[in-house]
């Protein structure tokens, strides 16, 4: 049995927060550390109870708090390591203003976006996706009982990421943006492609077709997280995911929900 919840998710900020019986862990810490402590602590946990951050990629939004987050082993993707080592001590963006970094207390721990990796009871299976950075991934993570799947920051759905994804009892999945929204809203056209480029973001109809690839009887709960402020709405989203429930006969024992922007999301344990 695990838990997991989202302290946030979407563009200004993503950590997913998941414990199973003997190992706590984050998947990405792209908020800061003040608030990432309180959530933690609102549900009875310490900084100093986490086993692992593990980041699926270096976007800000998902590593904002790793400059001031000591002694907490952080899991990079192979690729990532020398990127990081370089952040040790902060960096200049090209705004000239300091980003976070990493910690110089961060131990880094390499895994290879090819093969599981343990951390506790906790098995971790990276798969690559198709996104602009160094070496992203997903992952799916089980203890052994139940099977969680998290992906976001997903341009395309490709045939590895189906097949990743499958027999998974719960989805954190990327709904981003509805497509008509996005062609027709306020963004420039230089970011309107890389949103909709296939090294962007995943749109509302794209979810949808990939859910209907992986839905499966044993599905139980689908969280669609990363959603864009600007290009979409909850309502959206959730609209194309039920159709697809709806149509593939899933009864009442699947449940759709979107991850809160700025808050933490409702617990699940599965
Ligand atoms: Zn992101
Ligand atoms: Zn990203």
């Amino acid at each position: 049995m695990m838990k997991f919840c989202t302290l946030a998710s979407g563009s200004s900020g993503n950590s997913l927060y998941l414990e199973s019986k003997y190992s706590k862990i984050l998947i990405d810490a792209g908020i800061s550390l003040r608030r990432i402590s309180r959530s933690l602590g609102d549900m009875g946990v310490a900084l100093s109870d986490l086993d692992a951050v593990v980041l699926s990629h270096e976007h800000e939004d998902h590593s904002r708090a790793l400059g001031k987050m000591s002694n907490v082993p952080v899991y990079v993707s192979g690729e990532t390591t020398s990127f990081w080592e370089e952040k040790r001590n902060g960096d200049i963006n090209e705004k000239g203003k300091k980003t976070s970094g990493l910690h110089d207390s961060a131990q880094l721990v390499e895994f290879n976006s090819e093969k599981s990796f343990q951390i506790g009871d906790l098995t971790l299976t990276p798969f690559s996706i198709a996104h602009d950075a160094i070496d992203p991934v997903g992952f799916t993570v089980t203890d052994g009982q139940s099977k969680i799947g998290v992906v976001t920051d997903i341009g395309k759905p490709t045939a590895l990421v189906v097949e990743s994804l499958k027999n998974c009892d719960a989805l954190v999945l990327e709904s981003n943006h509805d497509r008509n929204m996005l062609l027709s809203g306020p963004y420039p056209p230089y970011l309107r492609q890389r949103i909709s480029g296939g090294q962007g973001h995943l749109s509302n109809d794209q979810a949808a077709g990939l859910l209907e690839e992986v839905f499966h009887e044993g599905l139980k709960y689908i969280l669609l997280a990363h959603l864009s402020l600007t290009n979409n709405t909850p309502e959206m989203a959730l609209g194309c995911s039920r159709e697809v429930l709806r149509r593939n006969g899933a009864g009442c024992h699947v449940t759709v929900a979107v991850a809160p922007r700025k808050t933490v999301g409702e617990v699940v344990t599965i």
